[in-house]
C-alpha cells in the first residue's frame, strides 16, 4: 500500500502510460502501478547508489524486471528516446531541483504529454518555470499527511491543450491556479498556517529590516485576501 501522497500521484497517471519516475527511491510508485495493471512499461530513475540499489533489489523481488527499468542516472538523462516515455513523475524534492532536473534535458520532454510533479516547496518557482516553458497546468491537488503539507502539479504542453490559461497572476502562482478554484480545507489550514508562520517571523524582525518587513507584509496580505474570499 502507498503512502496517501503516491496514492495521490499514482491517480494522475494515465493507464498505460510509459511512465518515468525520476527519484525514485525505493521505486514504490512504478511497482505499485505495474501491480494494479495500471502500466506496464516504467523508467526509475535514480541517481544515489544506495537507493539505486535498492530499487533495483525491489524490482528485482517483485518479478517486475520486464516492466521496470531501474537506472542510474542524473534527471533525464535515465531516459532516452526508445523509450517513448510519455508521463514523467519527479516527486518529492524541491522545487527549484525539479525546474533544474527539467531544464537540463528540456529536449527530452518533447514527446512527453504528462508532468506530474510534486515539489516540497516553491511550488511558485516551479509554476513559472512550466509556464514559461511552454507547459501548462491541468490538474493541481493539495494534500496533508503526517502533518506535512503536499502539492501535486499536473503540467501538460500547452500546444496540445490551448483551452488551459497561459498566463497567471501573482496569485495564482503563489496558490496555484486550480487549487484557488477549490479552496479546500486542506488548502485553508496550509494557508493559514502559514500566516502563523509569517506572524512569528514578523514578531522576531527587527523595525530597520524594512524590505524584508514589508515583503512579508504583502505575502500576508495576498494570503489574508485568499482565505477572505469563498
Ligand atoms: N520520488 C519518491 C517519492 O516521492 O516518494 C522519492 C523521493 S526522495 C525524497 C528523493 C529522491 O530523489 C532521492 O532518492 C534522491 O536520491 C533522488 N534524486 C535527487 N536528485 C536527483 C537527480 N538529479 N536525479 C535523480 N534522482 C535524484
Amino acid at each position: 500500500k502507498l503512502s496517501q501522497r503516491l496514492q495521490a500521484i499514482a491517480n494522475f497517471v494515465p493507464q498505460n502510460a510509459r511512465l518515468a519516475d525520476i527519484g525514485s527511491d525505493h521505486a514504490f510508485l512504478p511497482t505499485y502501478l505495474v501491480q494494479q495493471k495500471k502500466i506496464n512499461y516504467a523508467v526509475a530513475g535514480e541517481v544515489v547508489q544506495g537507493p539505486f540499489e535498492i530499487a533495483k533489489r525491489h524490482v528485482e523481488e517483485a518479478d517486475l524486471h520486464n516492466e521496470i527499468y531501474v537506472r542510474k542516472a542524473n534527471g533525464l538523462a535515465a531516459i532516452n528516446e526508445q523509450d517513448g516515455i510519455d508521463t514523467i513523475v519527479i516527486a518529492g524534492m524541491g522545487g527549484i531541483l525539479i525546474t533544474e532536473i527539467l531544464s537540463k534535458d528540456k529536449p527530452l520532454l518533447n514527446g512527453v504529454s504528462r508532468l506530474i510533479l510534486q515539489p516540497n516547496n516553491h511550488e511558485d518557482t516551479l509554476r513559472r518555470w512550466l509556464l514559461a516553458h511552454d507547459f501548462v497546468i491541468s490538474h493541481e491537488s493539495i494534500l496533508l499527511e503526517a502533518g506535512k503539507f503536499y502539492e501535486i502539479i499536473v503540467a501538460v504542453p500547452k500546444k496540445q491543450h490551448p483551452e488551459l490559461l497561459t498566463e497567471l497572476s501573482v496569485t495564482e502562482y503563489l496558490f496555484g491556479p486550480i487549487l484557488l478554484t477549490k479552496k479546500t480545507a486542506i488548502f485553508r489550514q496550509k494557508w493559514e498556517k502559514e500566516l502563523r508562520t509569517l506572524n512569528k517571523i514578523l514578531a522576531k524582525l527587527p523595525q530597520n529590516q524594512h524590505q524584508k518587513r514589508e515583503d512579508l507584509e504583502e505575502k500576508k496580505q495576498r494570503i489574508e485576501e485568499v482565505l477572505s474570499e469563498n
